[in-house]
């Protein structure tokens, strides 16, 4: 992999293909997924895992309830709302000069407790997986013990003697951060040069190390990783190849099916389900994904935002050739206001599991990231951080393009369209101090 970094060589050899062109000059496109299975078969696919998961997720609450009192409300059960946002289905109606049929909802993870972002889901449960398998080696915890004792100072001076390091653009950071450092682990963040100055000062205040890079996410990671591989007490969280942190995020599918029940909305052959999921390294939206293919089959359609800088799990799938490509490599820099989504090269795990999962993905121009990050704000008076608006062009991109009207006719949803749910994944927000959602909110 190293010696192909900065070669170019794959620019050249798919210099003539129209969509490689596109993206190489850094136009917004949407592609459908030419290798996308409805109904898929997938032997990287282990149901039980998620499973797992949940039922861990759920010996945890007691634990979270205590520690993060803020999630007494719910019980220790760490989850955002589900919302219809029927004002900004106008709004783009309007702006975009189109309809978008059925409903349009906003699923918040922008306001999920302990850290407002996706990353509460598989950065916590990988942190807790790891403190549950500590207390259970060295002091014979079991699964039926009150897990409200993990927070006692016990147990805190018992994880001090581990540690936990991670890589990131900002955002699994702090999730990792927080969590770690109030359970009692020493934890290193190491920071790629996207990283916001406030998801840093706030890590420092809670005694996190944070270790700056000025190269990108990828860097940060494999630094990050070699660090930790001479320290056999430490746990490296690993974003780009870890299963853990998939199936964390897988869990969000079966709560999400509960929340749709609980108001009655339909997830069947007649009733399509449309989700966008803003994508970076492709952990989040790829586990995801993973979940709702589990639970709702081929009811329901996923697609994949990325910023026309960072568009690299659409390279990866679109050439085959997955993590063994950089958006670099094909002339693009990779830089963005999308903080989140700044990511040159993706998952190898994620992008060789989402080839026949993921129904396409598309890219968005950063301008138009502000743009209706000012219009949610307008209408609904939801405030999310940049990269959490890319999914919220995806069913414009859908009703727009003659990609989307070939995957609707391809698909046989035509006549379907009106009982059709979409849901765009607002991945993080909440926790953007004012000062910066003003310049946001102000930026034209
Ligand atoms: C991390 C992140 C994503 C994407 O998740 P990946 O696992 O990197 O693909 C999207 N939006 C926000 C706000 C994020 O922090």
């Amino acid at each position: 992999m190293q010696e192909q970094k900065n070669a170019g060589w794959a620019k050249e050899e798919w210099q003539e293909n129209p969509l490689l062109k596109r993206i190489m000059n850094t136009e917004e496109i949407f592609w459908l997924n030419p290798k996308y299975k409805s109904r898929y078969s997938n032997p990287i696919v282990q149901p039980i895992k998620v499973k797992e998961a949940e039922g861990r997720l759920k010996r945890f609450a007691p634990y979270i309830a205590k520690d993060f009192p803020e999630t007494k409300p719910m019980k220790g059960i760490i989850e955002s709302p589900l919302i219809e946002i029927s004002s900004m289905k106008h709004e783009l109606e309007e702006s975009y000069n189109l309809a978008i049929p059925g409903k349009l909802m906003l699923k918040c993870d922008s306001h999920l407790p302990i850290s407002g972002s996706i990353k509460a889901r598989g950065g916590i449960y990988e942190v807790l997986k790891k403190a549950e398998e500590i207390a259970m080696k060295d002091r014979g915890f079991k699964e039926t013990d009150h897990y409200e004792l993990l927070a006692s100072d016990d147990y805190k001076e018992l994880f001090t003697n581990y540690s936990i390091a991670v890589g990131s653009t900002g955002n699994l950071g702090l999730s990792i951060g927080i969590i770690s450092a109030r359970l009692g682990f020493k934890v290193t963040v190491h920071m790629s040069a996207d990283a916001k100055q406030w998801k840093k000062d706030k890590l420092t205040s809670l005694g996190v190390i944070v270790k700056e890079y000025e190269e990108d996410y990828s860097k940060a990671v494999e630094e990050g990783r070699k660090q930790a591989s001479h320290d056999p007490r430490c746990h490296f969280i690993d974003d780009e190849n870890s299963v853990d942190l998939l199936f964390g995020y897988a869990t969000a599918a079966s709560r999400l099916q509960e929340q749709l029940k609980a108001r009655s909305i339909l997830v069947d052959e007649d009733h399509p389900l449309f989700v966008y999921l803003p994508c970076g390294v492709g952990g989040g939206p790829g586990g995801i994904t993973y979940g709702l293919k589990l639970a709702f089959q081929e009811n329901v359609h996923c697609f994949f935002a990325e910023p026309t800088h960072s568009p690299c799990m659409t390279l990866g799938l679109a050439t085959g050739l997955h993590d063994k490509v950089s958006v670099q490599d094909f002339g693009v820099d990779n830089k963005t206001e999308a903080d989140g989504l700044a990511v040159g090269r993706p998952s190898k795990l994620v992008s060789e599991m989402m080839t026949s999962m993921l129904s396409g993905s598309y890219t968005i121009e950063d301008g138009r990231l502000f743009e209706l990050l000012r219009k949610l704000a307008k209408t609904e008076n939801y405030y999310l951080e940049p990269s959490a608006l890319a999914g919220v062009y995806g069913p414009v991109q859908m009703f727009q393009s003659e990609e989307g009207e070939r995957y609707i006719r391809e698909e046989g949803l035509t006549g379907k369209l009106n009982q059709a749910t979409h849901i765009v994944w607002a991945t993080g927000g909440s926790m953007v101090p004012k000062e910066m959602m003003d310049t946001y909110l102000s930026e034209m």
